[in-house]
This record gives structure tokens, sequence and C-alpha cells, in this order.
């Protein structure tokens, strides 16, 4: 006989919006959970200008302030984080509950945002005797592979 086992909870890292909401207390309103939805899909973190511009394509009716209140609210709770560009502007990205805290490269030529999720910060540092890391950011800087004319670049410029 052959036993056959479902596959236990499936992995995936996102959870409903509305329940993660929910869950932290919130008032669900429609700008949290499309901000969420929107981050969860997507590749990038992304900034408040990306994040109205989805929004807009969505037809959600937002204003900045709605959008700046409603991300405020999502890193309070820990749902979204806050990652520091060079640009002054911030991109955001979701919290995922199996993911640990990665290290983030920005692109100082297209202006991009990129999640090195195999790379810690926490494993980047070492502090002196005594001292306790609670949490570390790490953001890099330089040009992206796509930007990258250096060797290594899979990207032809010839080529599309
Ligand atoms: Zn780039
Ligand atoms: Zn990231």
């Amino acid at each position: 006989m052959i036993m056959s086992f479902s596959k236990g909870s499936v992995r995936s890292g996102n959870r409903a919006a509305k329940d993660l909401i929910a869950d932290h207390g919130g008032r669900v309103t429609r700008t949290r959970v499309a901000v969420i939805e929107a981050l969860q899909i997507a590749p990038a973190p992304m900034s408040h200008e990306d994040l109205g511009a989805a929004l807009a394509a969505d037809d959600i009716p937002h204003d900045r302030v709605t959008l700046y209140r409603a991300l405020d609210w999502l890193v309070e709770q820990g749902i979204a984080r806050r990652i520091a560009g060079s640009d002054r502007a911030w991109r955001f990205e979701v919290v995922r509950p199996d993911s640990h805290r990665h290290a983030h490269f920005h692109c100082d030529r297209c202006g991009r945002v990129i999640c090195l999720e195999s790379l810690q910060p926490s494993s980047a540092v070492s502090l002196p005797d005594g001292y306790q890391l609670d949490r570390a950011e790490l953001v890099l800087h330089g040009a992206c592979a796509t930007c990258g004319d250096g060797p290594g670049s899979d990207n032809d410029p010839g080529q599309h």
C-alpha cells in the first residue's frame, strides 16, 4: 500500500491582505488592501510614486496623504518594511513571514532597488563585545546587471 501525504501548508509567503490587516487590529480600508496587494506582487520594492501609479491603474481612488498614511500604518505594524534609497525616496516591500531580513542593492543608474535575498545584513557586521544587535539595514550601491557593462553581464546591448 502506498501512503500518500498531502503537502502540508502551501509555501506561499503571501497572506490575504484583509486577514493581515484584521490580524493587526486595523481597519480594512481599500487603500491598505490595494497597497498590500500591489507590494505582494511587485518583483522589487516600490516607491510612493510606483504605488500611486499602481493604484491609479487599478482605478482605486486615493490621494498622496491617504497613501502615506496607509504605508506608515503598514510599516508601524510590521506588515511592510521601508528601505532607504539614495534619492531620498523610500521604497516599500511586504514582510513575508518566512523571510529573514535581507540586504538591498540600489542601482545608482536606473534607480531600482533590488532585494538581495541571500545576503543577511546581520552577518555582515561584527560588533564589539557587549553589544547586541536587534536589527541591521544594509543597502549597497552601484550598477545593476542591466545597467552595468562590466564582465559577467549577460546583457548584450545590441540584442533584445
Ligand atoms: Zn540599473
Ligand atoms: Zn527586499
